[in-house]
């Protein structure tokens, strides 16, 4: 059984909304919610096929192991709720954009109705009418590999991203190394015992030639995401930075201009970032994870030990120089910071260091972006519950204060802000920008 911390009603949902946090849409109240607690699907709600499946990108996001979920293979990569005058719901909702984290004890179930709509139900209460993701064209076409176009191109944020995840595992191997929230590794090998074709190295080949049918085929898609797990050897007879900077060394301009080019990489030192400015890459995101160092030390012993978080943030900082400080977004974990046993255990503490880091990045204009911690099983973190609510409805209010107080443009390569535009779909940063 997953943990769960603080449950509410639909009603109790609404009343906390328009008591404590009505400045938030109660858009990304629920959206937050749902992203922490995940969702369940019953059988009905399954019975279509013509959507955008689940391609476990690069970590499950999911609150319990594959095998307790079979159902993993055939739910939609995210969903969309919106209400309407046939679904009315607690409170309106515009049009909200979220990704599907599979937890069989959900508070959160998509079902469908007596006429047929699918629809989010929380307790006996239905709160949304829920819509799946369409199948991209390129999805459609065939390919020289022979590999789902899904598991070498996957699209997610509801087609506008195509997320690369050239390696699939992580050179910080083992408790003692990888990040203590992260599955990558432990998503590798449930996916392989299921059978899956998941490739650990992928060819460029491969990625141009679905970039190039992409292009062709498909206007939704504007950004790429190239990432994986960090080497810290060689690994196919290159050191990190050759490894990663082939794929966009190995992309045509046209390619390069047709989409926002994106890297999620460790911290690099400044030489190796000019590398990736003439490799094309245009967005940076050197992820920090967690501010505090204790935190840091403990959560992420593998960059502790290899690059240091005082180093880590010195380069994230220099880097502004070479690629534009609107063109650095570090990602942090919101939420791991109160890990049961490791963490704060007091929300405002918690939200007070991480907005720390934050005024530190954004008064230098850094605008760093988070996603929703997701306790994944087989992570040394995954028997933690998952933060309060409340922590994250502070996070976000506080992140856009931060924002405005330096006036800062929206970051780019995440498509629309605002709510009912939004379609970053791990957290409600964008929905409430
Ligand atoms: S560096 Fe940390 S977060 Fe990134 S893939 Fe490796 S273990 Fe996971």
């Amino acid at each position: 059984m997953t943990a769960v911390r603080d449950l509410y009603t639909a009603a109790g949902l609404a009343e906390l909304w328009q008591q404590q946090f009505a400045d938030l849409p109660f858009e990304a109240v629920i959206k937050q919610d749902i992203l922490r607690q995940g969702l369940s699907f019953t059988a009905a709600a399954l019975d279509a096929t013509d959507f955008k499946k689940k391609d476990y990108f690069i970590f499950t996001f999911d609150r319990a192991p594959l095998k307790e979920i079979p159902e993993h293979t055939r739910v939609p990569e995210e969903i969309r709720i919106f209400t309407d005058a046939q679904v009315t719901g607690v409170a309106e909702l515009k049009p909200t954009v979220i990704s599907v984290r599979l937890n069989p004890a959900s508070p959160y179930t998509v079902s469908r109705d007596a006429a047929g709509r699918l629809v989010l139900i929380q307790g006996d209460t239905v709160m949304a009418q829920v819509l799946y993701p369409p199948i991209p064209e390129y999805y459609k076409e065939s390919y020289s590999f022979d590999k789902p176009i899904g598991e070498v191109a996957p699209a997610i944020e509801w087609g506008y991203l195509i997320y690369l995840t050239v390696f699939r595992n992580c050179q910080y191997f083992g408790k003692d190394e990888e990040c203590q929230f992260c599955d990558i590794n432990h998503n590798w090998r449930q996916q392989k015992r299921e059978g899956r074709p998941y490739t650990g190295v992928k060819d460029p080949a491969h990625i141009i030639e679905a970039l190039e049918r992409i292009a062709a085929t498909d206007a939704t898609a504007q950004a790429f995401t190239i990432t994986g797990g960090s080497v810290t050897g060689k690994l196919s007879g290159k050191d990190e930075v050759e490894f990663y900077l082939q794929y966009p060394r190995a992309m045509s301009d046209k390619l390069k201009e047709r989409f926002i080019s994106k890297m999620v990489i460790q911290a690099w030192q400044m030489d190796d970032c000019r590398k990736a400015v003439d490799a094309g890459v245009k967005i940076y995101h050197p992820n920090y994870e967690v501010w505090d160092a204790e935190l840091f030390r403990k959560i992420c012993p593998g960059k502790e030990r290899f690059i240091g978080r005082d180093n880590w943030i010195s380069r994230v900082v220099a880097s502004a120089d070479i690629f534009g400080a609107q063109h650095v977004i570090p990602n942090f974990v919101g939420g791991v910071e109160m890990a049961d046993g490791v963490g704060f255990t007091d929300e405002d503490r918690a939200v007070a260091s991480t907005c720390e880091g934050l005024d530190f990045f954004m008064s230098k204009g850094i605008v760093p972006r988070f996603t929703t911690w997701c306790p994944e099983p087989f992570t040394p973190l995954g028997e933690s519950a998952p933060p309060p609510l409340t922590y994250y409805l502070k996070l976000l209010r506080n992140y856009r204060a931060i924002h405005r107080k330096y006036a800062l443009p929206v970051p780019p390569g995440y498509g629309e802000a605002g709510v009912g535009k939004a379609v970053f779909s791990v957290s409600a940063f964008m929905d409430v920008l």
